[in-house]
C-alpha cells in the first residue's frame, strides 16, 4: 500500500493536506523528522500513516490524557489497533497492553510523557518491537517553548534504550527558529529535515483592540454575530467565572472551563462547545489543546496570554475549517501584570523566569507595531508572508504623523540616564516630574528633563511604540531597562524619520463607543 491509498483506505480523504506528503515519505525513508505544521494541519496522519506501513510498532508520546484516549478512539473506530499507557492504569493493566504491542497486536501505542520519569516502565518498553516513535507538541521538550515538559528531557533516554533504534518524528505547530533547533538537537534531527508549510493563517483576521471598556466590546461584538461559535480566553479562573456570569446574565449560551471545576463539569461543558449545545466558551488556556472542533468563528483573548507562542496557538483554533474568521486579542498594559504574578510565583529555576519575562516582552511588541499582525506573527517564528491587508494594522486609514522629534528626545534621554533605567522611570524625567525618585537622582539637572511637555503614560506609550518598531531595545528580566536600538541610532544621527499613526487609543474608543 502507498501513502495515498492508505490515506483513502483508513482516513477517507483523496488529498494530502500541504507538507504531509514530504513528511511522511521522509519517515518512510527512516530519516528522523521535524513536521512543523499548524494547528489543523493534519499533524496525526504524518505519523499514523507511516505507522501502517510499518510491519513494527509506532509509540507517540502525547502531553494530555484526555487527548491520547480521543485519539486511540478514533483509530479504533477507523479499524486501527491502538493502545495507550498512562499513569492512572493499574500494573495489570500496563503489562495487558505491553503483552500485546510485543504479539503485534498494536500499530500505535500512546504514552504519556510522565511515564518516562519512571526507570523501570522505560525498561519494561526495551524489547518491544518499536521502529517510529513520534513526539507529539514536541515544543514541550524546549525550555524556549511556551509550554515546557521536563519530562520530555527524558525522550533521547528511551530513544537510547530501545533495542533497535527508531526513526523520530517531531510535530508541532508553535516552534520559534530557538524552539526548532532544541528540538532537532536533543531528538538528533538533521537540520535539513524540517518541514515547514507557511505559518500564517490567510482566513483569519487579526485584531488589536485597545482603550476601551472590555466587556461593553464583548457584548456588542457576541450581538453582531449571535449564531457564531468561539471562544474567550481569560488569565485567571476568577475572570473566567465572572465573564461568564455576565454572559448568561445576558441571555446568552456560554460555557465555562478551567482547572479549578471538577472534571466531570469541564467534560459536559467540553462537550457541549464541541457539540454546538453552548456555542460560546470562557475559559483559561487549560482549554484548548487538542480541541478538533473545525467551525470556531472567533477566538477573543479578554487578557493577554503568557507569550506570542501561546497567543498564536489558541487564536489559531478559530477558522480550522478554513473559513473566515477572527483572533481578537484585547490588550490593556496592566493586565500584562497578571502575567508577571504568574512568572514570579512560579516554581521554575531563575533562568526559566528570566525566558519568561523576555517572552511576555513579545506580547506587548505585538500590541504595539504598527505592521500587520499577521506578517508580525509569522515573522515572529522565522516567516515571513505579505500584509493580510484586513487586521486592524492594515485596515488602519489614519494618518502617520512625523514624530522624530519626540523619537530623539527620549533616546537622548535614554543614553544620558546611561541605559540604566526602565520605560516608567525614563517617561517620568522627560515629563519632568516632581517624584522623590527622580530628584533624589538628580535626574532633574539632565538637559531632557520636562522637555516633552507631555503626560509621562502618552510618553509611554510612544516609548513601547519605539520599541515595538525596533528603534528602542529592552533588557531581559522582571525589571527591564531601556537601551537605543541600532536603527534608533539612524534616527538620533537624522537619517531616519520616524512616523506613528496618532490617538491610536482615542480614536479608538470613540469608535467602539459610537457602535454600541
Ligand atoms: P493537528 O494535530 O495538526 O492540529 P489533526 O491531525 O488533528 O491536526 O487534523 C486536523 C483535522 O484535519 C482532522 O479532522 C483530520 O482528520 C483532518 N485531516 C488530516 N489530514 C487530512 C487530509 N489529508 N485531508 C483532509 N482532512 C485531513
Amino acid at each position: 500500500m502507498t501513502p495515498t491509498t492508505a490515506l483513502k483506505h483508513y482516513f477517507g480523504y483523496d488529498d494530502f493536506k500541504d507538507g504531509q506528503k514530504q513528511v511522511i515519505e521522509l519517515v518512510l525513508a527512516h530519516q528522523n523528522t521535524l513536521a512543523l505544521l499548524p494547528t489543523g494541519g493534519g499533524k496525526s496522519l504524518c505519523y499514523q500513516i507511516p505507522a501502517l506501513l510499518s510491519p513494527d510498532l509506532t509509540l507517540v508520546i502525547s502531553p494530555l490524557i484526555s487527548l491520547m484516549k480521543d485519539q486511540v478512539d478514533s483509530l479504533l473506530q477507523n479499524g486501527i489497533s491502538a493502545g495507550l499507557l498512562n499513569s492512572s492504569q493499574s500494573f495489570a493493566e500496563t503489562k495487558a497492553v505491553l503483552q500485546k504491542a510485543r504479539r503485534h497486536e498494536l500499530k500505535l501505542l500512546y504514552i504519556a510523557p510522565e511515564r518516562l520519569e519512571n526507570q523501570f516502565f522505560l525498561e519494561l518498553l526495551e524489547d518491544l518491537p518499536v521502529s517510529l516513535v513520534a513526539v507529539d507538541e514536541a515544543h514541550c521538550i524546549s525550555q524556549w517553548g511556551h509550554d515546557f515538559r521536563p519530562s520530555y528531557l527524558k525522550l533521547p533516554l528511551l530513544l537510547a534504550q530501545l533495542k533497535q533504534a527508531p526513526t523520530v518524528i517531531a510535530l508541532t505547530a508553535t516552534a520559534t527558529p530557538q524552539v526548532a533547533h532544541d528540538i532537532k538537537t536533543l531528538l538528533q534531527i538533521p537540520t535539513t529535515n524540517e518541514v515547514k508549510t507557511s505559518f500564517a493563517r490567510p482566513n483569519l483576521t487579526f485584531k488589536l483592540i485597545k482603550g476601551t471598556n472590555f466587556e461593553k466590546y464583548l457584548l456588542a461584538y457576541l450581538k453582531e454575530n449571535p449564531h457564531e461559535s468561539g471562544i474567550i480566553y481569560a488569565a485567571t479562573r476568577k475572570k473566567v467565572e465572572q465573564l461568564g456570569n455576565l454572559l448568561q446574565k445576558c441571555g446568552l449560551n456560554a460555557g465555562i472551563y478551567h482547572a479549578g471545576l471538577s472534571e466531570t463539569v469541564r467534560k459536559q461543558n467540553q462537550e457541549d462547545f464541541l457539540y454546538d449545545r453552548t456555542p460560546i466558551m470562557v475559559a483559561t488556556n487549560a482549554f484548548g489543546m487538542g480541541i478538533d472542533k473545525s467551525n470556531v468563528r472567533f477566538v477573543i483573548h479578554a487578557q493577554v496570554p503568557g507569550s506570542l507562542e501561546a497567543y498564536y496557538q489558541e487564536a489559531g483554533r478559530a477558522g480550522r475549517d478554513g473559513v473566515a474568521s477572527e483572533a481578537i486579542l484585547f490588550y490593556k498594559e496592566a493586565d500584562l501584570r497578571v502575567q508577571r504574578f504568574f512568572i514570579d510565583n512560579s516554581e521554575a529555576d531563575e533562568a526559566h523566569r528570566e525566558r519568561d519575562y523576555l517572552k511576555l516582552q513579545s506580547l506587548s511588541r505585538y500590541a504595539n507595531t504598527e505592521e500587520c499582525l499577521q506578517r508580525f506573527l509569522v515573522q515572529y517564528f522565522g516567516q515571513d508572508c505579505p500584509p493580510c491587508q484586513k487586521c486592524t494594522n492594515c485596515t488602519d486609514t489614519r494618518a502617520k504623523q512625523d514624530i522624530t522629534k519626540e523619537a530623539q528626545m527620549i533616546m537622548s534621554c535614554i543614553i544620558r540616564m546611561r541605559a540604566h533605567f526602565g520605560k516608567k522611570i525614563v517617561a517620568q524625567v522627560l515629563a519632568g516630574s516632581k517624584a522623590k525618585r527622580i530628584l533624589e537622582l538628580g535626574f532633574d539637572q539632565l538637559s531632557t528633563y520636562g522637555i516633552m511637555h507631555k503626560k509621562a503614560t502618552e510618553i509611554e506609550s510612544l516609548i513601547d511604540f519605539l520599541t515595538a518598531s525596533g528603534y528602542l531595545e529592552t533588557t531581559n528580566g522582571q525589571y527591564p531597562t531601556l537601551r537605543v536600538a541600532k536603527r534608533g541610532g539612524e534616527v538620533l544621527r537624522g537619517a531616519e524619520q520616524v512616523f506613528m499613526r496618532q490617538e491610536v487609543v482615542a480614536k479608538k474608543v470613540v469608535m467602539i463607543d459610537n457602535e454600541l
